[in-house]
């Protein structure tokens, strides 16, 4: 086990610390004392280990939070000391933010200048906004049309305790995003990071412990989603599941949550489409579609991973995103002039290229695009894959690589049906110049979010989440806030 050498002083220090669960306010071993090893995707070489947690360590983080969150002082405490806590947990992190880069590149692959640029800020933002939040949750008055008189109010409860499971793609800022409204609403929490990217959470753990949260408002719980994530959704002791990953696991969450009838929100998969109209500006079109897709090499739920575009642009849309490609200096995200890293792991990698080789095998022509990747660590080239039909798995699944899928399109008339011709319903972006055009396709589009002459684009405040197979409810914005509360209407009678 050894850290690569151009790190700076405080992330070797932070590697060398050990990493525990966060339980009940205190660091400790998994019960079992085992551990998984942490391996940076840049090279296949293990830089640190993590708990295996099982069922009884969820219990005793469970049993934590479900204390924390009956008689501790988390709930009663007045909101603004709650802002006030997650407001310290985003200095910390701020006044930490090289060390927290290096370890998010160093676990998940992607560019330090990435993880500078936008996970470290966008998590500490996300913070302060989340921290807003605490002393503007509020509900309504109601008439009662009966006779006498009523005051008749709703309020806004925190729904109690909740699992928060994440995936690897954004690590530091996908535990942010359910860690920030959930404790803004009074819950208290048991995190679950992704078994390969734990590393930041596990940290972000101390600095929420230095903030002073309250023993038990926030414990970690690492380790398998299989055994960790599982134990989390069965378990009755748990009120609310905030789970973001795979539609699969999404799926068996549902049967694991009906014991207890648990509250379930469930960002899933997408295979999202960029249209490009024959009327588009394609000077912002091409580059567009390119980083929508090669942005986080392609690990992104939202990645524009299908594109349709106007017969008669067609050639010239590939061999632009082609040119977009070549710019890609793709290596080691710590390298500090990489703009494309590996993929997460070596399963993924294998995933990703299985799903080229299928397309290859099916027919479809495959054109890889950029500079070609080295052999160690788990790169894949980006590609675009073109003369597909809809049916090809590579249409139809979500690859979460930097593989863009092609189709020229005859009849425009088509394009909302080929849009909508997936289980998936999560993000789509629209390019064009004619205004009408663009908002009576984003009407026809069943998906979350539609950007028009834009890539995806996310923020705290905007509300994030499926249609269909992509998931259930929204994060972000007072959606998101409000679904980590119970509704409770009191009426009284005059
Ligand atoms: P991916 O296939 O992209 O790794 P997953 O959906 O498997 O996505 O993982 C997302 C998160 O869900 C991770 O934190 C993972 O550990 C967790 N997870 C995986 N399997 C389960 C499960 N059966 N129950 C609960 N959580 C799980």
């Amino acid at each position: 086990m050894s850290a690569p050498i151009n790190l700076r002083e405080q992330t070797q220090a932070s590697l060398r610390r050990p990493f525990q669960l966060l339980i009940d306010g205190a660091w400790a071993d998994s019960q079992s004392g085992e551990t998984l090893d942490v391996v940076n995707p840049a090279d296949g070489v293990v830089i640190a280990r993590i708990p295996a947690a099982n069922k009884h360590d969820v219990d005793k983080a469970v049993l934590a939070a479900r204390r924390a969150f009956e008689s501790g002082p988390w709930a009663t405490m007045p909101p603004g000391e709650r802002a006030k806590l997650l407001w310290r947990v985003a200095d910390l992190l701020e006044a930490r933010k090289e060390e927290f880069a290096e370890l998010e590149t160093l676990d998940n692959g992607k560019p330090v200048m990435m993880s500078k640029m936008v996970d470290v800020p966008g998590a500490v933002a996300a913070l302060r906004y989340w921290a807003g939040w605490c002393t503007k949750i509020s509900g309504e008055t109601r008439t009662v049309d009966m006779p006498g008189e009523y005051l008749a109010m709703t309020l806004r409860e925190p729904i109690g305790v909740v699992g928060l499971i994440t995936p690897w793609n954004f690590p530091l800022m996908a535990a942010v995003s359910k860690l920030g409204p959930a404790l803004a609403a009074g819950c208290t929490t048991i995190l679950k990071p992704a078994e390969q990217t734990s590393l930041t959470a596990l940290r972000l753990g101390e600095l929420v412990v230095e903030a002073g949260a309250p023993a038990g408002v926030v414990n970690i719980v690492t380790g398998l989603g299989s055994v960790v994530g599982a134990a989390l959704a069965e378990h009755d002791g748990v009120d609310k599941i905030s789970f973001t990953g795979s539609t699969a696991v999404g799926k068996s969450l549902l049967s694991a949550a009906r014991g207890n009838l648990k509250r379930l929100t469930l960002e899933l998969g997408g295979k999202s489409p960029t249209v490009i109209l024959p009327d588009a500006d394609l000077a912002r079109a091409i580059p567009g579609a390119a980083n929508s897709i090669f942005f986080n090499s392609g690990q992104v739920c939202v990645a524009g991973s299908r594109l349709y575009v106007a017969e008669q642009h067609f050639d010239q849309v590939l061999e632009g995103i082609a040119a977009v490609a070549t710019h890609y200096k793709i290596g080691p995200g710590l390298d500090p002039t990489t703009t494309m890293g590996p993929l997460v792991s070596a399963t993924q990698q294998d995933r990703v290229l299985n799903y080229i080789e299928g397309a290859r095998s099916a027919g479809a022509r495959v054109v890889p695009v950029g500079a070609g990747v080295a052999k160690q660590g788990y790169f894949v080239q980006p590609t675009i894959i073109r003369d597909v039909n809809p049916q090809m798995r590579v249409v139809q699944e979500e690859i979460f690589g930097p593989v863009l899928v092609a189709t020229p399109v005859a009849n425009l008339d088509e394009l909302a049906a080929l849009a909508n011709d997936t289980i998936y319903g999560l993000a789509a972006s629209i390019w064009t110049r004619d205004v009408s055009t663009a908002y009576q396709l984003a009407k026809k589009i069943r998906a979350g979010t539609v950007t028009i002459n834009s890539g995806p684009i996310a923020g705290p405040n905007i509300p994030f989440g499926g249609f269909k197979q992509s998931g259930w409810g929204r994060e972000n914005g007072v959606e998101g806030i409000q679904s980590f509360t119970e509704l409770k209407t009191v009426i009284t009678a005059l």
